[in-house]
This record gives structure tokens, sequence and C-alpha cells, in this order.
């Protein structure tokens, strides 16, 4: 089923929320009017794929969501913001774009190009005010998946998700939401005996996951495994404690961190070696120190720009939650006249070099899309699954349910409902719906 118009109340009981990022609800972005519509498919975190095979195998489907987008907010432009790396793909979307008058924006394969600030400045040479959003510039950014979901016109029920790494075969699912990760891993071939390390989302900007009872939400992008002497894993088990002390003793303050740092190029005040040098001070309150709030926590200081392989992004990150604490704001939140940074276009860090310094190089940098067979017997979703109130279960223990089925409404206020994505009974209702095919 598709769509010819959008309606803000269906997406929302739909349950249509960012499927790139933190599951901001989709219904409220378009509240607002934009200029330009920019369709954001850089997908810069290493070995992942996802966006660029829905771009390939959904393509009308996409591009139609992408112009119906724009149509609903007023936009004037509307740019498909892609990795110019993907050209052979970049042919094909040439005629399908030119006939819906959408144009094509070639990306730098750098990272973190998919930070919205980033894509909105390469795709349109304007930047974000610190502590803005798209829409200060006239901009609305939307993920690829999110705009398919919009086009698909029905509840969200799977997600589109990488899995690579240190995997038989590195490829893109789409998964039942509510699928426990084990259950994922072992449909892709993983021997979950074996299995050490996976983070959920990506290197730069993941998580390590906790438990293979873990489960798919709207907005999981990625599982990559490694083992556990892997730089990455290392990296991402090293304690809050551990990476003080080894910031305290080693940070020589040689500021490559924030010489490489995309928001302080960008011209915001982010200086991540002022954020180590606190580490032995408290001096909260100054505005070197207030910077952190900008900081997008892309990782780049951490993973790649540090020679000393300290920890300057979580240095911010813990700023940031201080200053929230405190309640204080940086004086140039919202300012619109800071100049971009004259070494911004020389900085660019190839995604290559970071395969190469990530030690990512001996895994298979490919994700085609498989259809997988899922043998799943239950799911557990969470009421909560995107930003804003959790929705309210409509359902109880022992209640049949169909896939699409909704089962969570939508609070009052900011937030999705959400629906079963298999057959079956109601096990359990709590923070999570439980679904079971067993009686
Ligand atoms: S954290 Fe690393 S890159 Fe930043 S100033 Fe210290 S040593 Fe240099
Ligand atoms: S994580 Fe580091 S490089 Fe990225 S924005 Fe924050 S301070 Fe800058």
């Amino acid at each position: 089923m598709t769509v010819t118009s959008i309606s803000i109340e269906r997406l929302r009981d739909l349950g249509v929320v960012g499927a790139g990022g933190a599951g901001f609800p989709t219904y409220e972005k378009l509240k607002k009017r934009a200029e330009i519509v920019i369709l954001n498919a850089a997908e810069c975190e290493p070995l992942l794929h996802k966006d660029k095979e829905l771009m390939t195998h959904h393509t009308d489907a996409i591009l139609d969501g992408l112009l119906l987008t724009s149509q609903h907010v007023g936009a004037s432009r509307t740019i498909v913001a892609i990795k110019e790396k993907y050209e052979a793909l970049i042919q094909e979307l040439k005629t399908p774009c030119a006939a819906r008058g959408i144009e094509i924006h070639r990306l730098p394969d750098s990272y973190p190009a998919g930070d919205e600030f980033i894509t909105v400045y390469e795709a349109t040479g304007r930047v974000i005010p610190p502590g803005g959003l798209p829409g200060d510039v006239g901009c609305l950014v939307q993920n690829v998946e999110t705009i398919l979901n919009v086009q698909l016109d029905q509840p969200v029920t799977s997600k589109y998700l990488c899995v690579v790494g240190d995997v038989p075969e590195p490829m893109t699912i789409c998964a039942p939401v509510g699928t426990s990760f084990g259950d994922v891993l072992s449909h892709v071939g993983v021997d979950l005996s074996r299995l050490e390390h996976v983070m959920i989302g990506g290197t730069m900007m993941g998580q390590v996951m906790k438990s293979l009872d873990e489960v798919v939400t709207r907005t999981t992008g990625a599982l990559l495994c490694f083992p556990n002497d892997h730089v990455v894993a290392r990296r991402y088990t090293t304690t809050p404690r551990q990476r003080d002390v080894i910031g305290m003793s080693a940070c020589d303050q040689c500021s490559f961190c924030t010489e490489m740092c995309p928001r302080y190029l960008l011209g915001h005040p982010v200086e991540p070696h002022i954020a180590m040098r606190a580490l032995e001070f408290n001096r909260m309150g100054e505005d070197a120190i207030l910077g952190s709030q900008f900081c997008c926590e892309c990782n780049l200081c951490t993973m790649y720009a540090c020679p000393e392989d300290l920890f300057p992004s979580f240095a911010c990150v813990d700023n940031k939650q201080k200053m929230r604490a405190e309640g204080l704001t940086h004086p140039v939140t919202g300012r619109r006249d800071l100049p971009v940074h004259s070494m911004m276009e020389y900085r660019r860090i190839p995604v290559s070099s970071l395969i190469q310094k990530l030690g990512l190089s001996q895994y298979r940098n490919v994700g085609p899309l498989v259809e997988i067979d899922w043998r799943i017997t239950s799911v557990r979703i969470p009421l909560r699954q995107h930003i804003g109130a959790p929705a309210t279960a409509t359902v109880s223990v022992g209640d049949q349910v169909t896939k699409g089925q909704m089962i969570g409404a939508a609070p009052e206020g900011l937030g999705v409902a959400i629906h079963a994505s298999i057959d079956g009974t109601v096990t359990h209702v709590g923070e999570d719906i439980s679904i079971s095919t067993r009686s």
C-alpha cells in the first residue's frame, strides 16, 4: 500500500519514527514547513550498507515518499544526499530523480557525512547554529528507511539492519521488531557459543550489546560482531574510571581532537582538548568547557584523532550531563554568525582511513539485502522505542493479536503507537509487551 498525501495523525498511529537515530516521531517533524528536504543517504558508519541497499531495492517507493514529504512541508527543493562512491547507484537514480524534480548531491566518502549538521552544510552550504536544528536554516533532513516507512503507509512492525563484522556472511536483513538479538544472530548463521563482543548501531556511535535477550527496535540499525581482543571491543570496554585515569595522565594537550572535530570545523565552539584538561580541574562554567554542549558524539576524536588513544568524546559527554544537571548553556547557542573554519574542507576524514585505524579491513565491507525465513516463537516489544512518552498498552495477558495490530496507543503529547510484529498470544504486559506463538 502507498499514500498520495501525508496525514500527521496516521503517521502517529502507524508508529513512524526516525529509523536512523534516536527515534524522533516523524509526524512531529512534518508539522513544520521547510524550504529544502534532504534525504540523508550518507550512511557513514564503517561496514554499513543498509541505506544503499534500500535505495537500490526500493527506489521508487523512497523517491515517492521523499517527494510526498517535500510537498507536505511546502519545500521548493528536494535533495538526495548520497556518497559519491556509489556512482553506479547514482546513475540508476538519475532518471527517476529527474522525473520527480529531485536533485542528487554527491557527498564525499568521509566521516561523519551523515551527521545532519554536516549533511546540511555539504548539500546546501547552510550552517545550522550551535544547539540548533535543520529547521533553523530552512531544512528538513530525513533518513532513508523513515521515508520508506512514510510511503509504505503501514504499521512499522519490522526493521532493516546490517549484521556485519566477524560473521559468516555480512548482510542486510529485515527483522520483526521485538526479535531478540540472539534470534537475529542465529538466523544469519552466527555460532552463539563463539560470540564475543557485539556493537549495536555502529563502531563509531554504537552501544555495546549487554545481552542476547536485547531486542530489535524501530531504531536498531546494525549488529557488529568482534572478538574480545579486537580494538573496537577493547575501546568500548574501557571503564569510565580507566578512561579518566589515563586521560589525566597521558593527555599532552596536542589538541588534535579539537582540530579534527567536525563540529569545531563547522565553527561551533566544541573543544574536546579543553574537556580533557578539565578532567583534572573542576572548571565548569568556562565557555570553552560549555562547548561540550555542542558535541554530536560522533566519536571521531576518540576513535580516530587522538594519537594517544584517549577518550575525549567521553569527557565531552560527561560535561554535557553535568551541564544539564546544573542548567548551564553556552552563550553562543543559536548564533548564526560563526564562521566555518578555513580548514573544514581539507580535514574530512575518509571512511577508508577509519576502517584501517579501527582494524576493520579484515572484514568484508559488503551487506547485500537478504531475505530471512524467520522462525521465531516470541517477541518482546518495548512500549518506548522513540523519543517522547512510551505508548500506552491496549492489550492484556492472554489476548490473541495479529501482526500489525495496535498493542500500544500513542500517548498524550510526543510519542507514537506500537504494533504486534507477529501473530500470537500476549504473555506479558509491562514496560514491554511479549507475544508468543505458543498459546
Ligand atoms: S585527548 Fe588526545 S588528541 Fe586530545 S589533546 Fe589529549 S592527547 Fe591530544
Ligand atoms: S565526539 Fe569528538 S569529534 Fe565528535 S563532535 Fe564530539 S568532540 Fe567533536
